[in-house]
C-alpha cells in the first residue's frame, strides 16, 4: 500500500520538523497534493491516522490543498486547455507537465511551550 509508506514518510517529517523547532506537538500538516500525484487522500488520511498514535503527530490534522496538472509546450511555453489533446495548440510539439504531478508538505503547524 502505497499510501502507508507516504503517511510514514510525511509522519518522520514532520516529527523532524517538531524536533528542531523544539515544539511539543505538531498541530496540523498541509499537503500539497497535484491531480496526477497518484496519491488517494482518503487513503492518506487512513493511513495516517492509523500510524500517528504515540508519535508528536498524534493529535495532528491532514489538510490538502489540490494541485491541478498543467500541461504546456516546452518551446513556446503556451498552456494546453484541460481536456485537450496533450500537443501545443500553436506548434504541435507534445506537451509535458509543468505542474500537478508532486506531493509536497506546504505547511506544518506546531504546538509551542508555553512560556
Ligand atoms: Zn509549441
Amino acid at each position: 500500500m502505497h499510501e502507508l509508506s507516504v503517511a510514514q514518510a510525511l509522519l518522520e517529517r514532520a516529527e523532524a520538523i517538531c524536533r528542531a523547532e523544539k515544539a511539543r506537538a505538531v498541530r496540523r500538516i498541509q499537503l500539497r497534493v497535484g491531480e496526477l500525484a497518484g496519491i488517494e487522500k482518503r487513503q492518506l488520511a487512513a493511513a495516517f491516522a492509523a500510524i500517528r498514535e504515540g508519535t508528536l503527530c498524534a493529535h495532528a490534522t491532514l489538510a490538502f490543498h489540490d494541485v491541478a496538472a498543467v500541461w504546456s509546450c516546452p518551446t513556446c511555453r503556451v498552456d494546453v486547455p484541460r481536456g485537450a489533446p496533450l500537443r501545443c495548440p500553436t506548434c504541435g510539439r507534445p506537451a509535458v507537465l509543468m505542474a500537478g504531478d508532486a506531493l509536497l508538505l506546504e505547511r506544518v503547524e506546531l504546538e509551542v511551550q508555553d512560556v
